[in-house]
């Protein structure tokens, strides 16, 4: 059985709940506005916890 599990790059798309370190689930993104960073809301299923964070350092298109 062949799984893909060399996807490092999640660390991009997916947080860590900063209460229970469980895997956070991707819930809104807010488009980035003239001058600031796309922001994205993450979710944790086990606690209900909601932060949301800028994206900078995921790649950028070239
Ligand atoms: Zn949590």
């Amino acid at each position: 059985m062949t799984v893909a599990c060399g996807t490092r790059r999640m660390s991009d798309a997916f947080a860590l709940c900063p209460k229970c370190k469980q895997p956070m689930r991707l819930v809104r993104v807010v488009p980035a506005l003239a001058g600031h960073p796309e922001l994205q809301s993450f979710k944790c299923r086990a606690c209900g916890e909601v932060t949301t964070r800028p994206v900078e350092d995921v790649e950028r298109p070239r």
